[in-house]
């Protein structure tokens, strides 16, 4: 045991909860950067020096005591499932892992869920779902992903079509949140003060207890419908999308040859054919059938849905997944997350299709933003050359009135998800004035101690 691990574990009430053995330090210093062929080069090898695995929120707090009184860099870890690095530490120190802070405390009477940053996603959906609620929204690595890590690095996705992405109407109801400065304080982030600290990457306050909002549970159906033509599935998409009297769950559109990609779901897929997946009440079930059978489409699966034991679960091919089974199939294959112009949807996708070809597969994902407008959000499958060539698509997009929240940077800035009013960066300077948390991960700031007076 190195110096800084021996110091660590006699802060736990358990020293073995601090790891130093190298692979496992490595591999808890990784999350999902390899899909981005400009990060995998930038992040390769970077690693902590140790891990320390906290079983409660006083355990933080005397572990960023210590860090802070010794200029220990501190990186949050959840699940490590985040896409950008964003629990890769930069400059060594410690990986706070918070996997073992994987209490529920209770959902209440009006369906929030209160609850530890380590609880994984999945187990608290099934828990509520038990219990009448279920989760609004989700990313589709629900299983492993941990709620404290969704908050710190996550969206949205399955569920965002019926109620936004995790930072839209009022879902994350509070957090507790632990500074990082000589003395840690506890301090409690309500309503929109709790924009202040999520999606902020872990780089302004370790989250150690949450309030997040449910809804009550629905009795969903999963179906697949395989239309000839992308435009045919888009187009038959966007009528379920707009009209407010199907309720759905999961609406994702892909074009041809990606569903070729989902090899242990070859009996949903038909060859040279777009594919639409759909979450949506059991009850409207047969309504769907034939509303697509009439549109041309072919129904290739349908049946109630079990919770997250179904087989297929189609989640495990939608959001950020589907870049997934791309890249196992070629790993020339990268990704972009863009946003249409719901107005526009159809010309700027025609126009993507004309430009670039097969160079960029359409993989649309439906979605409600903050205002309550449905909107076709994208993640779609990009064929890289070079960074250069990348970077020429997004600015096409961007030229072209197509949002892109670029998941090839390592800053919470340029992912573009950073808000305007730079609340998470006066959150900064208030909460970790040495720049300890995550240092690198939040561009804009600067150490003041560090500046000349
Ligand atoms: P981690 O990766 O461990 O952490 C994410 C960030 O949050 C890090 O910067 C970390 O420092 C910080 N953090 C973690 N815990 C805390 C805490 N307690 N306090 C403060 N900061 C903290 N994301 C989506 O939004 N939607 C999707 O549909 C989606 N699909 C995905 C599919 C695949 C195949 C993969 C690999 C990723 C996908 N993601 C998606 C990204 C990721 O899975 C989610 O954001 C997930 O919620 C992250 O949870 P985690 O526990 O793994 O977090």
């Amino acid at each position: 045991m190195n110096d800084l691990a021996t110091s660590l574990s006699e802060l736990l009430a358990d020293p073995t909860r601090v790891l130093t053995q190298p692979q496992l330090v490595e591999r808890l210093s990784r999350d999902f950067y390899w899909y981005s062929p400009i990060l995998r080069p930038l992040l390769d090898g970077k690693h902590a020096d140790v891990v320390v695995q906290p079983i409660s929120t006083a355990e933080v707090i005397a572990t960023l005591r210590f860090c802070y009184a010794q200029d220990v860099p501190v990186t949050i870890r959840g699940a490590g499932t985040g896409n950008y690095g964003q629990a890769v530490p930069l400059q060594g120190g410690v990986v706070l892992d918070l996997q073992r802070m994987d209490s529920l405390e209770q959902i209440t009477a009006e369906g929030v869920a209160i609850c530890e940053p380590g609880l994984k996603l999945g187990a608290l959906e099934t828990t509520a779902r038990e219990q009448g609620w279920e989760l609004r929204c989700y990313p589709s690595t629900i299983v492993k992903a941990s709620v404290g890590g969704f908050l710190g690095g996550g969206s949205g996705g399955i569920g965002s079509i019926a109620h936004g992405a995790l930072r839209d109407y009022n879902t994350v109801r509070a957090i507790e949140v632990v500074t990082m400065e000589a003395e840690p304080q506890v301090l409690l982030h309500e309503g929109e003060a709790v924009h202040e600290i999520i999606h902020s990457w872990g780089t302004n306050g370790v989250i150690t207890k949450i309030w997040l909002a449910l809804t009550p549970a629905v009795a969903w159906a999963q179906c697949v419908i395989a239309f000839r033509t992308f435009d045919q599935a888009f187009t038959f998409s966007e009528h379920l999308a707009k009209d407010p009297t199907w309720t759905k769950r999961l609406l994702t559109v892909f074009e041809w040859p990606i569903p070729s990609f989902f090899s242990p779901i070859k009996t949903v897929v038909r060859e040279g054919q777009a594919l639409l997946f759909v979450l949506i009440a059991d009850s409207q079930r047969e309504a769907l059938e034939s509303f697509a059978t009439s549109a041309g489409g072919t129904l290739t699966h349908s049946a109630p849905y079990a919770g997250l034991r179904s087989q297929p679960l189609l989640s495990d091919y939608t959001w950020n997944h589907t870049t997934l089974w791309a890249m196992k199939s070629d790993p020339a294959y990268t990704y972009l997350q863009c946003g249409f112009d719901p107005t526009r949807a159809t010309e700027q996708l025609t126009l993507l299709k004309q430009t670039f070809g097969e160079e960029f597969l359409h993989h649309v994902e439906w979605m409600k933003n903050g205002a309550g407008t449905v909107f076709p959000a994208a993640i779609p499958v990009i064929r890289f050359t070079t960074a250069d060539r990348l970077n020429e698509i997004i600015a096409f997009c961007r030229a072209n009135g197509i949002g892109v929240a670029n998941p090839h940077v390592n800053h919470v800035e340029g992912g573009g998800r950073y808000r305007e009013d730079n609340a998470q960066l006066q959150a900064k300077y208030r909460n970790d004035t040495k720049g300890l948390l995550n240092p690198g991960k939040m561009a804009t700031f600067e150490r003041k101690q560090a500046q000349p007076a």
